[in-house]
């Protein structure tokens, strides 16, 4: 089987959660397999490996877990973009706004220097707001985003396109309809 297909039915989807109407997909499953969880970050590694690339940002909460593997296997730092009110130290924050009410996420100032090539990585790309919120925080710092990957793409709800529209190419493994 294909590595992407074998990773999507693996991905289970849990109907009716977080709300009535709403299908969730769970990764627990992938990570949990040890041979998915190997083929999942090996279809990233393979990808970014020739990319010079100086940072792997992941993205609170999901993407840390995607993010610190792929960084550690590339032998790149790892940076956090978490949900605000839990870094130390100085920081920048963006709010953005959901389906309902907003949210914020936030980076340490010294978290990158400017130049740098940096991959952001999330579990998820929804309506992109995400996403899109943490590709200006790491514009903020002066960094150059190479690429916003997430395993899965929900297109039909417009994030990989709000994310392209912002200047930043998408790379998802698998996609749900
Ligand atoms: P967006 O900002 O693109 O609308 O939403 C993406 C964020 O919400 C990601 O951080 C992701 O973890 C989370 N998310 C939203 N829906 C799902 C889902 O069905 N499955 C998973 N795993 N994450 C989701």
């Amino acid at each position: 089987t294909d590595p992407a297909d074998y990773i999507r039915q693996t991905i289970r989807s849990v109907p009716n959660w977080p709300k009535p109407g709403v299908t969730f997909r769970d990764i627990t499953p992938v990570l949990q397999d040890p041979q998915s969880f190997r083929v999942l970050i090996d279809l990233f590694v393979y990808r970014y490996m020739r990319q010079r690339l100086d940072l792997i940002a992941g993205i609170d909460a999901r993407g840390f877990i995607v993010g610190s593997v792929l960084a550690y296997e590339l032998n790149l730092g790892f940076i956090p973009v978490r949900k605000k009110g839990k870094l130390p130290y100085q920081t920048v924050v963006e709010d953005y706004s959901l389906e309902y009410g907003n949210a914020s996420v936030e980076i340490h100032t010294d978290s990158v220097r400017p130049g740098q090539r940096v991959l952001l990585i999330d579990d998820l790309i929804a309506t992109g707001g995400t996403m899109v919120a943490a590709s200006r925080l790491l514009q903020r710092l002066g960094a150059n985003t190479v690429e916003a990957a997430a395993i899965i793409d929900l297109p039909d709800l417009g994030g990989s396109q709000a994310v392209k529209d912002a200047g930043l190419p998408v790379y998802t493994v698998c996609t749900y309809h």
